[in-house]
């Protein structure tokens, strides 16, 4: 399946720093910022620079360099965030049966409360 990359998306207007993003860190590939709808105490995104609209996208075209600074972002992010000690998670919605709404990719790292069970 080809993936057509919607660059008026807001995730892509942030990065162009049309739409202030309060961020959390920066990379040279990766770009880390608290959630405008924060679902826990930490809700934070990290969105990979490049232009991919999913995992799937992004792990198919994506370089290595762009790969490894985007996972290490996202270590870093739970780090500065502190949320080893009580845990954390990661999610990343994909597509309609996903319900992603933004299409560029992004994980969502969540921690600071207990989660719940995500599937059942
Ligand atoms: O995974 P999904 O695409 O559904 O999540 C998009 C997320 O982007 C939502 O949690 C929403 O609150 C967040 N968002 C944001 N800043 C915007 C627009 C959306 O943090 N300007």
């Amino acid at each position: 399946m080809g993936h057509v990359y919607d660059d008026q998306n807001i995730f892509a207007k942030i990065l162009r720093g049309e739409i202030p993003n309060a961020t959390v860190l920066e990379t040279e590939h990766a770009l880390a910022f608290r959630d405008i709808h924060p679902q826990a105490p930490t809700h934070v995104l990290v969105i990979p620079k490049g232009p991919y609209v999913c995992f799937d996208h992004f792990a198919q075209e994506a370089s290595d360099a762009e790969i490894v600074d985007y996972v290490r972002a996202v270590g870093e992010v739970c780090r500065m965030e502190g949320v080893a000690e009580d845990g954390w998670r990661l999610i990343a919605n994909a597509g309609m049966n996903g319900v992603q709404e933004v299409p560029h990719l992004h994980v969502h790292v969540l921690a600071g409360r207990n989660l719940g069970r995500m599937l059942s």
